[in-house]
């Protein structure tokens, strides 16, 4: 069989995480059937936002790194479809694999299906039914573009038929976020000091995370959430791993201030995240990846959002959504911290990656 060669576009945090689990498995199948070249859109590009897991997830280095970040949406989605064609006529590959809602995904996808070339697409079929979400339009897009749909979930595959995408190119594999935590857990267990350089003792503190462009671009909202942080502060640590994006909405406003009771830290690596995670008593979030996590680790979740892609995560009980209602958060936050969360199986059996890798070969 002639080898088969597939570009993938990477550009933000969870894709990274994603590719990973796919990166490894192309590269550990028998026969080498696929050789895969990894363009870097540079959406995020320090070492907190990037570097980090090439370097703790062992990913290719990228081929390509396009170094396009910041801008508008519009901007920046077209300068990424400029660079992306032309990568794609250079190298011809038979297959451009996409991952999640970001711009490099949509540019990807775009770029791709112009030039006949067929796209598969990692995380299909989510759906926040929120079309005011840039991550919304994206993931729409992407799916309706692609050749190949892997969905995490039966939702995923659900909310595809409903749009008219069905058939064998709709393929449920599970999510490769669970593959990726699988993988890792036990090194992060291992080699992980983020508990013992904070001082934080397991079961005692929250793990909170705040990056969505609905909760950062809005100050009344932003607001609200850090006030009910600084409630449920008041009761058990907070640890705030803070993103880019939201510390660049509080430093642009001098009436702003973090609140004092709030751990704010830098964001971590992969494998002090899994720890902080791992030994949290509640997870307060809006991230996707981040609510999944808390369920893997069996830690109870806030998610600081009005609706989610995630839903099994609520209809399980494990996830509620509060919003940014300071008074629900802290409420629901105190309630929930350290409660059971039910432990059944939703995103797979652990080996998505390897059903994607077999698929493109
Ligand atoms: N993450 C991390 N360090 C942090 C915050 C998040 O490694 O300081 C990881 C987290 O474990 C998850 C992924 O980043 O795997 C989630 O990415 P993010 O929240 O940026 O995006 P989303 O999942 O909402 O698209």
């Amino acid at each position: 069989m002639p080898q088969k060669t597939v570009v993938t576009i990477v550009g933000a945090r969870p894709q990274f995480i994603k590719a990973a689990a796919v990166s490894r498995a192309i590269a550990r199948m028998a026969g080498s059937p696929l050789r895969e070249l990894l363009v870097h859109t540079g959406q995020h590009h320090d070492e907190n936002m990037s570097e980090v897991f090439f370097r703790e997830l062992s990913i290719p280095a990228p081929a390509l790194n396009l170094g396009i970040a910041g801008g508008t949406h519009g901007r920046m989605t077209g300068r990424m479809l400029e660079e992306i064609e032309k990568a794609l006529v250079e190298h011809k590959p038979d297959w451009l694999l996409i991952y999640g809602d970001t711009n490099s995904t949509l540019a990807g996808a775009l770029a791709a299906s112009k030039l006949h070339i067929p796209v598969a697409h990692v995380e299909a079929g989510l759906r926040s039914f929120d079309r005011r979400m840039p991550e919304e339009v994206n993931r729409v897009v992407a799916d309706h573009l692609s050749t190949l749909l892997f969905a995490p979930t039966d939702v995923a595959v659900q909310n595809l038929r409903t749009e008219g995408i069905v058939g064998d190119k709709v393929r449920r594999v599970g999510d490769v976020m669970f593959d990726v935590m699988l993988f890792y857990r036990d090194v992060a267990a291992r080699q992980s000091t983020i508990l013992q350089r904070l001082e934080l003792v397991p079961k005692t503190f929250v793990l909170a995370t705040v990056h969505r462009a609905e909760n950062t671009d809005d100050p009344a909202r932003l607001r609200s959430i850090l006030g009910g942080l600084a409630a449920i502060s008041e009761k058990h640590t907070v640890v705030l791993p803070i993103h880019p994006r939201t510390r660049a909405a509080i430093s642009a406003r001098s009436d702003f201030k973090f609140p004092p009771g709030l751990r704010v830290i830098d964001p971590v690596g992969y494998l002090d995240m899994l720890s902080l995670e791992w030994n949290a008593g509640l997870i307060a979030t809006d991230s996707g990846g981040v609510q999944k996590e808390a369920f893997f680790a069996s830690v109870p979740c806030i998610t600081l959002r009005d609706n989610t892609e995630w839903v099994e995560l609520i209809h399980s009980g494990a996830n509620v959504l509060v919003g940014a209602d300071a008074a629900r958060i802290a409420a629901e936050g105190l309630r929930r911290f350290a409660s059971r969360i039910p432990e059944t199986p939703l995103y797979g059996d652990g080996h998505a990656a390897e059903q994607i890798a077999a698929a493109l070969a």
